[in-house]
């Protein structure tokens, strides 16, 4: 059974330039702004520290040196083994995601460097129907392990992610089994995996991958859980803490090994890689 097929990806839709003069305000503390500014500082507010969401692309440009990635995989598609319809046919969400995107699927997937160190790169693509695990982006997940496998190189996942892809039932949950699988193998021989959880990552993203790392880092304050936090105060029948499901929770609570503020972001990888490589 085919669950993806190839397909040139449509041309991305041009960044909007942002106008001179243009300001914002900061979700959390309310300061106003000046855009080109917040930019500078890689989208983060100077008076709190809230980090902004910001593109795939962004943390590519962030994390890697420049002209060092070389995308693979990109013209896996989706199919549609289901037929499965909510508001929209799962075909036509798709076409839209790609048009809006200008990307097959929500995970871009290659080989990049980081401080002159090669790494099987993976980023995955909030803009992509909330980032969700489907067929693609398992397999490309699991080819970027296979690539850190076959070169002996580290491996590098960023995630942002709403879970797995309901429109893709069980075969979006079956990845979740591929790539764990796939990492107890990169594991055994000794690569290193950091993972570098963004805002969000959540459900079958978190409960697999994403929470496999050797080494597991996070931005400050992003949104990490599996099950939503109403499901969860419904089940247990108690009141969660206010910071339940933060970086800073998960960090309090054993579950992530360093909270990153996005400036020392590249530097903490390349340091990581450099303690493991040894
Ligand atoms: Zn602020």
């Amino acid at each position: 059974m085919e669950w993806f097929k190839r397909k040139p990806a449509p041309p991305p839709t041009e960044r909007k330039e942002i106008p001179d003069g243009l300001w914002t305000k900061c979700n959390s503390c309310g300061e106003i702004i000046y855009v080109r500014e917040l930019e500078k500082d890689l989208w983060v507010c100077r008076t709190c520290s809230f980090h902004f969401r910001i593109r795939s692309t962004d943390y590519m440009d962030i994390l890697l040196d420049a002209d060092s990635f070389t995308e693979y995989d990109v013209g896996l598609l989706s199919l549609d083994p289901l037929q499965f319809k909510d508001s929209k046919k799962y075909p036509d969400r798709i076409a839209e995601a790609r048009k809006k995107t200008g990307r097959n699927d929500a995970v871009i997937a290659g080989i990049g460097a980081i401080d002159g160190r090669q790494v099987s790169f993976a980023i995955m693509d909030f803009s992509f129907v909330g980032g969700s695990m489907g067929s693609v982006v398992g397999e490309k997940i699991a080819r970027a392990i296979e690539r850190s496998l076959d070169r002996q190189v580290p491996l590098i996942i960023v995630s942002c992610s709403g879970g797995a892809r309901m429109q893709e039932g069980i075969l979006s949950l079956l990845q979740m089994a591929k790539t764990s699988g796939l990492l107890a193998r990169l594991s055994e021989t000794k690569i290193p995996y950091i993972s570098v959880l963004t805002n969000p990552t959540t459900a079958g993203v978190m409960a697999s991958y994403a929470s496999l790392g050797d080494v597991i880092i996070a931005e400050p304050g992003a949104l990490l859980g599996f099950a939503g936090r109403r499901v969860i105060e419904q089940t247990i029948g108690q009141k969660l803490p206010e910071n339940f499901q933060t970086s800073e929770f998960f960090k309090d609570h054993g579950f992530l090994d360093k909270i990153v503020h996005r400036h020392e972001l590249r530097k903490t990888v390349a340091l990581l890689l450099d303690y493991l490589s040894q």
